[in-house]
């Protein structure tokens, strides 16, 4: 079989996927050009990877550190950005740091302070998000919305990091109205930090929306969209 025929599935995905984006995008009074869209690739092997590269995605998002840096070898990185999306623990951070773009998943000050002592380290600075559980559920990693706006103010004093905005998975609903809510309470946040014009804080990321629910999302204002099965296919664990 051609990579074309093999892969072809991904190809038509994206496509489709565009069409969502651009109608979506329209219809918040946007345009397809202000929307970014991550292909996430845990559990995708380089060269559907790299395929997606070929399609015309230029953003990919790993979860775990040590699958990326296991894959990294492999893939077309001149093509693409990536950002780290999943949960970092501290003795991680040293084998990511200046191995990615953007750290989406911060969700502690004692997290960021690490990723910006290893950044320092290197002479360099580290463009995170803050991660944001919205709906303040006990088993989910983030900021708290009730403290998410002290705690940027706390993020902004690191040395070593540049907040760049906020990053959610809020709980996936049948009901379009309550994800909706979600992802407008998401944006409120996002708007109120950005309002208050912190010093060392530029907030230009809204990175919220997965497979199911993106359209949702960038009804209510998200900018990056991170997308595994829809692109993909059903992960194979
Ligand atoms: C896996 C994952 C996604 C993509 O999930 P899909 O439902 O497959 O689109 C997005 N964001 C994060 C943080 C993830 O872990």
């Amino acid at each position: 079989m051609s990579e074309d025929n093999a892969f072809s599935g991904i190809r038509e995905n994206i496509k489709k996927i565009k069409e969502v984006v651009a109608n979506a995008a329209f219809y918040s009074g946007r345009t397809e050009d202000d929307i970014t869209i991550m292909a996430v690739t845990k559990t995708v092997d380089a060269d559907r990877v790299n395929y997606v590269l070929s399609c015309g995605i230029k953003l990919i998002g790993e979860n775990r550190v040590q699958e990326f840096i296991e894959k990294r070898e492999n893939i077309n990185l001149s093509a693409c950005d990536v950002h780290l999306i999943g949960h970092l623990q501290t003795n991680k951070v040293n084998q990511i740091i200046g191995k990615v773009s953007m750290i989406q998943s911060v969700d502690s000050v004692k997290i960021a302070q690490e990723i910006a002592a290893k950044s320092l380290k290197i002479g360099q600075t580290t463009d995170i998000l803050m991660e944001i559980n919205i709906q303040s559920e006990a088993n989910k990693f983030g900021f708290l919305p009730v403290s998410a706006l002290e705690s940027a103010y706390e993020l902004a004093q690191i040395t070593g990091i540049n907040l760049c905005g906020i990053m959610s998975i809020p709980p996936m609903n049948k009901d379009e109205k309550v994800n909706r809510q979600n992802f407008s309470n998401i944006n409120r946040l996002f708007i109120d930090i950005c309002d208050k014009k912190i010093d060392n804080v530029s907030m230009k990321i809204l990175s919220m929306g997965m497979s199911g629910d993106y359209r949702a999302a960038i009804l209510e204002g998200a900018n990056l969209i991170r997308l595994g099965s829809a692109i993909f296919g059903d992960r194979k664990y």
